[in-house]
């Protein structure tokens, strides 16, 4: 079958053994698969993969030991335990030491025609979520797992720092505690597309020190957190949702002197955040999306390329 291939450099091959469905898993057909920032830290040397990368999918399963599952639309929880563990025995397999990630940790991604999953990371999607909502639950899962780690009260003053896809989930999320909400980014087109749910204020014009109680930063670099520690105030909390692949320069004394809370958060609900789609409190259409088939993988990977990139791969360019 065909897929993006890392191994140091990223290759399209239509060489790649097709997966078979185990006992206990699904084979999906990936309808759309979109790339988030970890694909791009990846590719920069983040974890040290090597695989078809890709984690954010909408697709159909072809092949399942459960008959619900089979002929369904579908998206994925990505992170697959070894079920023995007490992380996985106590319902927390993203945190077991031996487990896979599809295209992050021994098992290869979304960017190629199927993957297999187990059975019991499937979430079917609902009739009236569109292929494209669909895509990204994952994303919207991710931001989700904010409110599950920390309270976010109405009267909180709340900074997101980044303007960009992520940033755009979570500004949705947390708008709806009806918090005192201010997103912090370098693009006057992105936060112009967020000023109806926040306060939105270019980084080159911050002058806000030791002010809001939550930071979250959401840069998919460590300058986001560089920010974050300034503009949190004394006994604040910050929330850490980037992956990168740089040691960033922090003032840990600063945390210590101003008493912060430090939330590092990664995959989250993913049936909440279909929830969410089906209820029509999420919209995606403000996001700059680009459609791609995968023999256009240099131009959608482009790290210059700032729109969400969708693949294209069981599903035509006309739909
Ligand atoms: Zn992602
Ligand atoms: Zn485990």
């Amino acid at each position: 079958m065909k897929g993006l291939y890392f191994d140091g450099m990223l290759i399209l091959r239509d060489d790649i053994e097709k997966p078979e469905a185990k006992e206990g898993e699904a084979l999906i057909k990936i309808l759309m698969a979109a790339v988030c920032n970890t694909d791009k830290e990846i590719i920069k040397g983040y974890k040290g993969f090597k695989g078809v990368l890709g984690h954010e999918f909408v697709g159909v399963v072809e092949e399942s030991s459960d008959r619900n599952l089979v002929g369904k639309r579908v998206v994925g929880e990505i992170n697959i335990g070894c079920g023995k563990c007490s992380f996985c025995k106590a319902g927390f397999k993203n945190h077991c030491e031996d487990r896979e990630v599809l295209g992050m940790i021994g098992k290869n991604g979304s960017f190629a025609e199927y993957i297999t999953l187990p059975n019991q990371n499937i979430h079917l999607v609902p009739d009236n979520v569109t292929d494209l909502e669909a895509v990204y639950v994952e994303p919207l899962a991710a931001a989700l797992e904010i409110t599950e780690k920390c309270h976010v009260k109405p009267s909180h003053k709340v900074a997101i720092v980044g303007d960009g896809k992520l940033a755009y989930m979570i500004a949705q999320i947390i708008s709806l505690t009806a918090c005192d909400l201010s997103i912090i980014g370098k693009h006057n087109e992105k936060l112009d597309t967020m000023k109806n749910i926040a306060k939105t204020m270019l980084l080159s014009k911050l002058d806000y020190e030791n002010y809001f109680d939550i930071v979250i930063d959401s840069t998919g670099n460590e300058q986001g957190l560089i920010i974050a520690q300034k503009i949190v105030k004394a006994m604040g909390v910050i929330i850490l949702k980037s992956t990168y692949n740089i040691k960033a320069k922090l003032s840990p004394p600063d945390w210590v002197v101003k008493e912060i809370t430090i939330i590092g958060t990664r995959c989250g609900p993913v049936d909440a955040a279909l929830r969410l789609f089906e209820r029509k409190l999420i919209s995606v259409d403000s996001l700059a999306i680009g459609f791609y088939l995968l023999e256009e993988y240099e131009e959608a990977l482009n790290p210059q390329n700032m729109k969400k990139t969708i693949f294209y791969i069981s599903k035509t360019l006309d739909i």
